[in-house]
């Protein structure tokens, strides 16, 4: 039975801060949905969530991350994560993946939604419908006692009963007083496997389900994630407790 020694355990004191840190965000993603729609420029959003977070007097996570230049993560269609938000128009069809993380008082949060812009057609809606779901499988297994394998796995068999794939090019992670911190959570993976579960771990848990075939590619930007098919991809996040009584979602 292997235990990671690096994954933190949180004080309570820290889970209400972390808490917080997630309503936060999750109200942020409340009040961008609309925003979400034909005709607007990622940039256009990404000034939205700029704004968003300086009236709810929080920082943002990602702007500056390794040089990352923006406050969000915006990713269309066959992006798959870390688009770079900019002129492109959103059009009716279009599947928009936003990626924000925020910090609250020391501790960070993390979330994504991928949103559909109009009508979808069949296919790419069932894809978002199951990304969702495939977190909230993810999400079913955070039980203390359980292993970090059972969420990998519960989200792999899930996407690949469904006909998708899983992304394994990137994968959750730990978060708390950082925006990276142990362990790296891979959507795929065996049951009764990795480090055993225990209540006060917070998890970013987060499947990327592709269309067509996993393979991934960074453009030259040195950011953008894209399918190497240039099929569609989903990207769903949220920032999990693991506590006595279960999960909870704190990006809720
Ligand atoms: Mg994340």
């Amino acid at each position: 039975m292997k235990r990671n020694p690096d994954i933190r355990i949180k004080t309570p004191e820290e889970l209400i801060l972390l808490r917080e840190a997630g309503s936060i965000l999750a109200q942020i993603f409340v009040s961008l949905k609309s925003s979400v729609k034909a005709g607007k420029s990622t940039a256009e959003i990404d000034l939205l969530v700029e704004e968003l977070i300086k009236r709810n007097d929080v920082l943002p996570a990602f702007k500056g991350y390794r040089g990352f230049p923006n406050c969000s993560c915006i990713s269309v269609n066959e992006q798959v994560v870390h688009g770079i938000p900019g002129k492109h128009l959103l059009k009716d069809g279009d599947i928009v993946s936003v990626d924000i993380g925020i910090v609250y008082k020391g501790f960070y949060s993390d979330m994504a939604v991928t949103f559909g812009v109009g009508v979808l057609d069949s296919s790419a809606q069932k894809l978002l419908d199951v990304t969702k779901q495939a977190l909230l499988k993810g999400i079913a297994e955070a039980f203390p006692g359980n292993y970090l394998g059972d969420i990998s796995s519960a989200i792999q068999k899930y996407v690949e009963s469904r006909s998708f794939s899983i992304v394994r090019d990137f994968v959750g992670h730990g978060i708390g007083r950082q925006l990276h911190e142990d362990p790296e959570i891979p959507n795929y993976g065996s049951p009764k496997t990795g480090p055993l579960l225990r209540s006060g771990m917070v998890f970013a848990i987060e499947p990327m389900v592709n269309m067509g075939k996993p393979g991934t590619k960074t453009l030259k930007d040195g950011w953008t994630v894209v399918t190497v098919d240039a099929k569609p991809s989903a990207h769903f996040e949220h920032t999990v407790a693991i506590t006595d009584s279960g999960p909870v979602i704190l990006t809720d």
